[in-house]
């Protein structure tokens, strides 16, 4: 058996007149993140993690902001070629570990739906999919409620 581990880690700045995404959810709050697409930080770190485990270089090098074609792109539909790549390499998810930074706002109501909306896109089990929030204490950028960043890990096996 291969077995291959890759980690991941993001940050999008927040900004007035966006829509806030987290692990494919919507959630209610007064600012969203800036980004040129979706901004959907934690699945940008969950997707470097899925490349970073085959070696696939990262989310800006196939999906790159100067495209016009994903501009505002939904990043689910990001993942779900992420996934791709690794079916089409042989490689299937054993499992992967998501943690959220965010001061705010309040996660935890919206953990359920973004494991089950994960384990949607990569097509494995919610019990082998992990999201984490937590606050740096208010210390730092995240602190201050200037963004969010979003730190991930994911472990791929092959049968050989
Ligand atoms: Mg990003």
């Amino acid at each position: 058996m291969d077995i291959r581990s890759g980690n991941g880690f993001d940050v999008h700045r927040f900004a007035p007149d966006r829509e806030l995404w987290l692990c494919g959810v919507k959630i209610p709050y007064e600012l969203g993140l800036l980004g040129h697409s979706d901004a959907d930080v934690a699945i940008h770190a969950l997707c470097d993690a899925l490349l970073g485990a085959l070696a696939l270089r990262d989310i800006g090098y196939h999906f790159p902001d100067t495209a016009e074609e994903y501009r505002g792109v939904d990043s689910r539909v990001l993942l779900r070629k992420v996934v791709s790549m690794i079916e089409e390499r042989g490689y299937s998810i054993s499992n992967v570990d998501v943690t959220i930074i965010a001061q705010a706002p309040k996660l935890l109501p919206h953990i359920p739906q973004m494991i089950a909306t994960l384990a949607d896109d990569m097509k494995i089990a919610p019990d082998r999919v992990s999201v984490k929030a937590t606050t740096t204490e208010r210390l730092g950028f995240t602190g201050r409620k200037e963004g969010i960043a979003t730190q991930a890990t994911a472990l791929l096996i092959k049968a050989l």
